[in-house]
């Protein structure tokens, strides 16, 4: 069979080397004669997986332990919308609008609190970062970033300097570059793009920095309890976990962030380069905004699209569709995704621009 070049948001494509040992564990993990799918969440073999992940999070990311804790918690990135609220939300807090993601997030938190927005986007189809961030107000319980709009591909460059908890959604480009992450006191991420398969959400804090609202909390949205459970507050999503840990292990076989990241910028300027060049296809997004993980462009012609898509099918290239809620076209360049599928989607765009010119 053709490989498949698989630009897919997420859940996306892993390196080949997780997809081989994640189905050797689901046959038979580690010899054990059991499969993955139904050891105890309690055994020995399991807490040495998830203890392993967790601080393979924190030495990637360059976090002590003496602050951050990392959790595999469930409900997506999405569960993380109210559950930070609800935890810390006692009178307001900033949300910065970058779109889609930032809204679904200030419109959960508006449950538990007042939202004062600290700059958008929105009017110009959120194709860029706000340059003007409201920073240093004191009187707000944290401030929310989603550090990489995967629907728009915009990506915020440089966090302002804040004098509250900083939390951010970085969903879509956690681990693909290096940052200071000790600037941010919650950093939350779905699964299934950079981190492994979908089934578990990555929630790092640092509780110190918080205080916690005065209402009461269910005990599965309850950091607290979270953190003291150590993860284990009931059964958690075993095999995502794993997987995760496979993914986290190869990233540090890499070099870790820093080697990836150079990756991740010459996949991405690649693909950049060429739509800034083509007059087929325009990129979507400001220049000092653009993401390298979800790159978002349009055709030119739109009566093209259907020969278009064909096209791509016939290439084996998969996943270019853009967001259900805005169209056009998008690439996600995630850390497993090969240069070469990157090389081979630009010299389809070129053979197909050459064409119909
Ligand atoms: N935030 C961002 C930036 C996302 O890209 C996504 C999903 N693509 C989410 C939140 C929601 O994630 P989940 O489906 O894990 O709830």
């Amino acid at each position: 069979m053709m490989p498949k070049h698989n630009f897919c948001a997420g859940p996306a494509k892993l390196p080949d080397v997780v997809f081989q040992q994640a189905s050797k564990a689901v046959v038979n993990y580690n010899e054990s004669g059991l499969s993955i799918l139904e050891i105890s969440h309690r055994s020995n073999a399991f807490t040495v997986i998830i203890e392993e992940a967790r601080a393979l999070v924190l030495e990637l990311l360059g976090l002590n332990t003496k602050d951050y804790v990392a959790l595999f918690l469930h409900g997506g990135a999405s569960a993380q919308f109210h559950q930070i609220p609800f935890n810390f939300l006692s009178k307001r807090a900033g949300y910065l609008n970058t779109g889609v993601w930032s809204q679904k997030a200030i419109h959960e938190a508006r449950f538990f609190g007042e939202i004062v927005d600290l700059g958008s986007s929105n009017d110009q189809h959120f194709s860029y970062i706000p340059e003007k961030i409201i920073q240093n107000r004191i009187d707000l319980d944290y401030i929310h970033y989603t550090s990489n709009n995967t629907i728009y591909g915009t990506q915020i460059k440089n966090f302002p300097e804040q004098k509250v908890p900083v939390v951010v959604d970085m969903s879509s480009d956690i681990f693909s570059r290096s940052l200071d992450f000790s600037q941010f006191q919650l950093i939350y991420a779905g699964a299934q793009k950079n981190i492994g398969a979908a089934g578990t959400t990555l929630v790092i804090i640092n509780r110190k920095a918080f205080s916690q609202a005065n209402r009461k909390i269910p005990s599965l949205l309850n950091y607290d309890y979270l953190i003291q459970k150590e993860s284990l507050a009931n059964t958690p999503t075993v095999f995502s976990i794993y997987v995760s840990l496979l993914n986290l292990r190869w990233l540090k076989a890499q070099g870790g962030i820093k080697s990836v990241e150079k990756r991740n910028e010459v996949k991405a300027n690649l693909l950049y380069n060429y739509l800034d060049a083509s007059n087929l296809f325009t990129p979507l997004v400001k220049k000092n905004s653009r993401s390298n993980m979800n790159i978002t462009f349009a055709l030119n012609k739109p009566d093209l699209t259907s020969d278009f898509d064909r096209f791509l099918e016939h290439h084996n290239i998969i996943g270019l569709k853009g967001h259900r809620s805005v169209g056009d076209y998008r690439a996600s360049l995630y850390n497993a995704l090969e240069l070469d599928s990157v090389k081979v989607l630009v010299s389809c765009l070129q053979q197909f621009e050459e064409n119909y010119e």
